[in-house]
């Protein structure tokens, strides 16, 4: 069997690829994909698109056409997945982080355990930062029956890459469904700011702003300088810890912006999840789509209902007998529901 993919449909991005990649794997079907990032001002394959084809067909030894740089049309045609320790390198800043996202669904359904190093960005802007997946993402995959764990060994920043995460994965089995109707009572929230071969005062003022604005506590802040070798930059992070879920909001450094203006920004996007009251927001919203599918169902209230949600949906339900249906509820939030439809 085989599935024929438009890669510019919806939002027309890197995802379209990465989510049909994951879910050729897990079910076998061979994959053609064309119009590939159709939509993206340079379309085709980037590195860390390539990076995540060949790294799916390492991992199931699949039969590929059209894996280089540019390409726009690509044929995928998986076999047996086999787990095992596996190394790949992005070569650039390309996000590690939806490299691993690509792979994981596969490997947690492999004949052995996985042990896969990977090189390349670990705190991207555009791309889930290292801190969302091992603090937000996982969790959940982890209350779904995921065994996986992962350490972040060296960070890498855009532009210069050079990060290195080490992801260890235990197969078990097809995950279980995942509701999450509340985000239960705020049990922590903190916020830390790392910086690689920037001047102190940077991250000092970043952490000063949150203190005034939010009135946290001195041991809500952390400041972290790492090795100046493994930048430069700087990312500020809020941390918020429920009950039944964890968000973290994400902002770089960058030239010509005030520490206080990066401040305001993830502020900005924190207290506009803690005041709506969803469960999650619209990042974890469109990556928790696909777990679910594989799972056989699920539900959430979200923020938003992004283009790249959206996007996302359709193409599970192209391959999945799953149902993903969205509606805005009174209080404005999204209600978000998967539902297997055999
Ligand atoms: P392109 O679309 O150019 O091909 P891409 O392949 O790098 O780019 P997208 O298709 O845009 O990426 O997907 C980006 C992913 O990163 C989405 O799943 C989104 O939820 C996630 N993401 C983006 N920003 C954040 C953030 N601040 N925190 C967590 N996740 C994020």
């Amino acid at each position: 069997m085989s599935i024929t993919i438009n890669g510019s449909q919806g939002e027309g991005g890197g995802q379209i690829l990465r989510t049909a990649l994951s879910l050729s794997m897990c079910t076998g079907q061979a994959l053609r994909i064309n119009n590939i990032r159709g939509n993206r001002k340079k379309p085709g394959l980037m590195r860390q698109h390539l990076t995540a084809v060949q790294a799916a067909a390492q991992i199931c030894h699949a039969d590929v056409q059209g894996d280089w740089v540019g390409s726009q049309e690509l044929f995928f045609k998986p076999r047996q997945i086999r787990g095992g320790e596996y190394t790949f390198n992005i070569g650039t800043a390309g996000s590690c982080i939806l490299v691993l996202q690509t792979v994981l669904p596969a490997l947690l359904r492999a004949d052995q355990p996985s042990q896969i190093k990977l090189s390349g960005g670990t705190h991207n802007p555009m791309s889930p930062p290292f801190h969302f997946m091992q603090r937000a993402f996982l969790p959940l995959l982890q209350k779904m029956g995921a065994a996986v764990e992962v350490t972040l060994e060296r960070y890498g920043f855009y532009p210069a890459g050079g990060g290195q995460l080490h992801m260890r994965i235990t197969p078990s089995g097809r995950l279980s469904p995942l509701h999450l109707p509340e985000r239960g009572l705020l049990i922590n929230a903190y916020a830390e700011s790392v910086s690689a071969a920037l001047p102190r005062h940077i991250a000092e003022r970043e952490l000063a702003h949150i203190q005034h604005e939010l009135g946290w506590h001195d041991k809500q802040l952390q400041l972290l300088e790492i090795d100046p070798h493994q930048g430069s930059g700087n990312v500020l992070f809020i941390t918020q810890e429920y009950e039944y879920v964890t968000e973290v909001f994400t902002a770089f450094g960058e030239k010509g912006v005030s520490a206080e203006a990066i401040a305001a920004n993830v502020l900005k996007a924190s207290r506009h999840y803690q005041a709506s009251q969803a469960v999650v927001d619209q990042y974890l919203a469109d990556q928790l789509l696909l777990p679910m599918a594989l799972a056989g169902g699920g539900s959430f209230t979200t923020t938003t209902w992004s283009l790249h949600a959206a996007t996302n949906a359709c193409i599970i339900e192209q391959y999945l007998p799953i149902k993903i249906e969205y509606k805005k509820m009174p209080n404005g939030l999204i209600a978000v529901t998967l539902t297997s439809s055999v």
